[in-house]
């Protein structure tokens, strides 16, 4: 075998590091829709969006023609501290499971937030200082944003309110702890400070909170305080674009070892990893050069690709966002309290929507115990011990894997390794004690929830 010759981990030089982002939406020919303003129904102009997001995330949301667009060397420097991440073989999975098939994954999970998160959260900050604003405001559910946002800040000195969904408050105090050791402010959501949180809580006393509520207290608080604006660590064009880092250095990698992709696999929450990871491999078949086997990995507790709508909904729960054209469960839809939060939200980033519905990307979902097996074999053999949300990519790899013992096939896997999962214990705990459940939700709730999807055109 040829094998040796690739190392174990495969990294970039700094000088290899990737300088500007790609925009996927600039090689589209179907553009993703546009973003709607509840009221008129009409697409969102900069202006509308002025008060919610910082001007130039506001120029990179809007804009589906232009291809690259610089990393200011601002970010490429606060990138360099954690990047590039690696590439790695996984040399002990493919001998563990006996398979032909090569098995890659891009390890995002290096750096203290613990996920691909910061490689927005830098940029959202960046551009927040840059428009000279005090700080910025934001919700966070199982706390990977929150986190990796107030590590943003602090580096460029902002202040940074977080509004965490009161169930993963007070279940995962740590989190909780990092964000205030990077000087944020962490307030349970639903909260007294705002009034559609004085709302919620009247209406529902004693409710432990949702993604929902808690956007809806953060754009509050932000378009009621001077100098602040909101911000969101997926779903959104501009996320996908800075995730496209993850992309770039992995394909760079892989030219650089002369290996090409068959198959690219990756959990998808909001859809800001997966669109990161594959956007230079899409924009190839985009225009003709390539071919790739693209596979999102969704719950099977909150399955917006595999038993979604793709329709214009809203993008949070108290209906003040605009609507966005997406594979959606309704904005009302509350998925069972599974244990891989960063799944949870009931839409699909509006890129990839277009993309899956124009199929170049493929989409699958995964009972959480079969993760939590796939989690625990890959932790025993590759050392990492990843994060819930990742391990819906492990599961499918392994499974992609396994087929390739059956047919002989020497097929190149590539998936992406979003994080770790050290403060996801009690899933685990869960899961070593039998006690893990595998809610699907029924046709009956998808469809009363689909029921109420905005009306639009
Ligand atoms: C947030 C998160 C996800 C899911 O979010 P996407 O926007 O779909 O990428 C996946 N993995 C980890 C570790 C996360 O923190």
């Amino acid at each position: 075998m040829s094998n040796e010759k690739i190392p174990y981990k495969i990294y970039l030089e700094e000088s290899e590091m990737p300088k500007e982002w790609y925009n996927v939406r600039a090689d589209m020919k179907n553009k993703p829709a546009p973003l709607l303003n509840p009221g008129t129904l009409q697409p969102m102009t900069a202006e509308e969006l002025a008060p919610v997001f910082c001007d130039e995330l506001v120029k990179q949301e809007l804009d589906d023609t232009t291809p690259y667009i610089e990393i200011p060397e601002e970010i490429r420097d606060f990138y360099k501290m954690y990047r590039p991440s690696p590439l790695v073989r996984a040399y002990c999975l493919e001998k563990k499971l006996g398979t032909p098939a090569k098995i890659y994954y891009k390890f995002e999970g290096n750096n203290t937030s613990g996920s691909h998160k910061l490689n927005s959260a830098i940029a959202q900050a960046y551009y927040a200082k840059k428009q000279g604003l005090k700080g910025v405001t934001t919700e966070t559910g199982a706390g990977q944003w929150g986190t990796a946002l107030s590590m943003a800040c602090s580096y460029f000195d902002l202040d940074c309110k977080v509004y965490m969904v009161k169930v993963s408050y007070e279940q995962k105090p740590f989190r909780r702890e990092v964000m205030r050791t990077y000087g944020a402010s962490v307030t349970p959501s639903p909260s007294t400070e705002t009034e559609i949180g004085k709302k919620i809580l009247a209406d529902h006393p004693g409710t432990t909170g949702s993604l929902g509520c808690a956007i809806s207290e953060a754009v509050e608080v932000a378009t009621k305080s001077e100098g602040y604006r909101y911000v969101l660590g997926s779903v959104l064009n501009q996320v996908l674009l800075h995730q496209s880092v993850i992309g770039l250095e992995t394909k760079a990698a892989l030219d650089k070892i002369g290996e090409k992709a068959d198959i690219i696999i990756g959990c998808a929450g909001g859809g800001s990893n997966l669109g990161g990871l594959i956007s230079p491999f899409v924009g190839q078949m985009l225009r003709g050069e390539e071919d790739y086997r693209i596979i999102a990995v969704e719950p099977a507790s909150c399955p917006s690709f595999t038993r979604g709508k793709y329709a214009y909904d809203f993008c949070d729960t108290g209906m003040v966002c605009p609507l966005a054209k997406m594979y959606t469960l309704g904005s009302g839809f509350i998925p069972a309290p599974n244990h891989a939060g960063g799944l949870r939200y009931h839409g699909m980033s509006s890129t990839l929507s277009q993309l899956y519905d124009d199929g170049l990307i493929e989409a699958t979902s995964v009972k959480q115990t079969e993760v939590f097996e796939a989690a625990e074999y890959f932790a025993r053999v590759e050392g990492i011990l990843p994060a819930p949300e990742s391990s819906h990519a492990i599961k499918v790899a392994i499974d992609e894997a396994k087929k390739c013992i059956e047919t002989g096939e020497e097929k190149t896997i590539v998936f992406g390794l979003t994080g770790t999962g050290y403060f996801d214990m009690f899933a685990y705990e869960k899961f070593h004690d039998g006690v893990m459940d595998d809610y699907i939700p029924t046709d009956a709730e998808i469809a009363e929830s689909l029921s109420k999807l905005p009306k639009v055109d």
